[in-house]
């Protein structure tokens, strides 16, 4: 709170850093013997500006007139008898009149998502070049360079951009030659998406049991459930943590197996300093509005062969000949992504590592914040991972009531993906899944976006009953 404090005769510099370090917008100005006299909101600030003065100026006593204050121990309805649309803020002070706290009406405030995408100036210039050179279907200079330069940051030889992170996980499959008849080990704690691609490639699903500390796929689940008709597995990164990827390419070599990582929750995510998406045959992002970088929709397909490169450029394109137009020679998709979408793509890479340390620095703040209430165990960081931050995840014995509080409250929290296994459609594909059970019954994921009030979420947390 003291960051939130300035001098009566600070300068506006001073006082707009005041203002801006609260979430409530809100400066309490501090009298020569540091007692409260005046608060300024960033409406007040903003009408200084208008009159003239400059942020060198220096705040004067006209500045600031009546406010709203209330005293040390006043009841929550005391409180908010004073607020009304027009004052939000109540400031708290002791009976010497210093400032102790101070109180938030809240009642329209700006409602917090579970994750936005951060567009800038960079975003706008690329796609606004790419939409006046008429590029705007799926050639151009942009797709070459996201291409290239997304493989390059994971680490992979081929990057083939598709249309989202769904048919990303199909045409890997259809490139790798998986299909009817044949079986694809996938965890059963993950978004549909995944089992959904496997059943679009017509092949059988075989959902297994997840590690508890890690919450991604257990090798020792995946070697049970290999049959004869296994063909491939898809580890999920899921909530950003690298699976075993060592034990994991070990199985699927000694069976013979391909292997498909899902990486759509996991850009820049490592195992072993490696980034994941280079361990598998291939690997599949996503770059919904949501993920970790966007394009929009969007997705891309990462290998270091060649040859299965090759297949999914032309699977991609219609199965059409790349040589030879109009000449098809197996049957294909039109998964292909837009030169605009790949202009925000470049944009977002640019900015990639900025925003995964943003990102845990939101989860640091989280924990910061909530640590001491002691309702809430995060997601552990293993030795030799380096797991990313997509949204905050974490496991509560009261989820229901931290779920219901911050709804209630605006603050868009997210249970964990139900077991896919529960769900009657995927229910016959069942292998095992004690571990993914108990995970997605305790398991929250809370909002990654600026401005998340930590404070109130504590305030709000505080009152569960427990
Ligand atoms: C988001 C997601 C996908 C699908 O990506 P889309 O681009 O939305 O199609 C696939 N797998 C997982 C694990 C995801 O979280």
């Amino acid at each position: 709170m003291k960051q939130s404090t300035c001098k009566y005769n600070c300068s506006l510099k001073e006082l707009i850093t005041a203002i801006d370090h609260e979430p409530a917008g809100t400066a309490f100005i501090l009298d020569e013997d540091e007692k409260l006299c005046g608060i300024v909101t960033d409406g007040d600030f903003r009408r200084m500006l208008l009159k003239g003065k400059s942020i060198d100026d220096h705040l004067s006593k006209a500045d600031f007139g009546e406010y709203v204050v209330a005293q040390k121990g006043e009841s929550m309805e005391a409180l908010l008898s004073k607020t009304s649309k027009k004052i939000r803020i109540i400031p708290i002070v002791d009976n010497a009149g210093y400032l102790v706290d101070y109180f938030v009406y809240r009642h329209q405030t700006r409602f917090t998502p579970i994750a936005e995408p951060t567009l800038d100036n960079t975003e706008y210039r690329y796609l606004m070049d790419a939409f006046t050179s008429t590029w705007i279907s799926s050639r151009g200079k942009y797709i070459d360079q996201f291409e290239e330069g997304f493989s390059n940051y994971i680490g992979c030889e081929h990057g083939v951009a598709v249309s989202n992170g769904t048919v990303a996980i199909h045409l890997a499959l259809e490139a790798l030659g998986v299909g009817e008849g044949d079986e694809v080990i996938i965890p059963d704690l993950t978004f549909a998406a995944t089992i959904n691609a496997v059943l679009l490639a017509k092949a059988t699903p075989v959902l297994v049991d997840v590690d508890l500390e890690s919450w991604t796929i257990s090798p020792d689940e995946i070697e049970k459930a290999i049959t004869p008709r296994t063909r491939a597995i898809i580890p999920v990164h899921v909530y950003g943590q690298a699976c075993e990827m060592d034990k994991i390419m070990a199985i699927a070599k000694k069976h013979r197996l391909k292997v498909v990582e899902d990486c759509a929750e996991a850009h820049g995510a490592e195992l072993n300093g490696q980034k994941v998406g280079s361990f598998g045959d291939i690997a599949t992002f996503s770059f919904f509005a949501n993920k970790i970088i966007t394009t929009g929709e969007g997705g891309m397909c990462l290998t270091n062969s060649s040859e299965l490169d090759d297949r999914m450029r032309q699977m991609r394109d219609h199965g059409m000949s790349r040589e030879k137009k109009y000449w098809h020679e197996m049957v294909g998709f039109n998964y292909r992504m837009t030169n605009l979408q790949a202009a925000i793509g470049c944009a977002q890479l640019e900015k990639i590592d900025q925003l995964l340390l943003r990102n845990d620095n939101f989860e640091k703040s989280y924990k910061d914040a909530l640590d001491e209430l002691g309702l809430i165990q995060w997601q552990e960081d293993l030795p030799g991972r380096r797991k990313v931050v997509w949204l905050v995840a974490c496991l509560s014995d009261h989820k229901e009531a931290i779920s219901k509080i911050l709804r209630d409250n605006s603050i868009d929290v997210r249970p964990f993906f139900y077991c896919l296994s529960d769900m009657p459609i995927y229910s016959k594909y069942k292998f095992s899944n004690k571990n993914a059970k108990h995970l997605s019954e305790k398991g929250i994921n809370l909002p990654t976006v600026e401005n998340v009030d930590y404070k109130l979420i504590k305030e709000l947390l505080s009152k569960i009953d427990r």
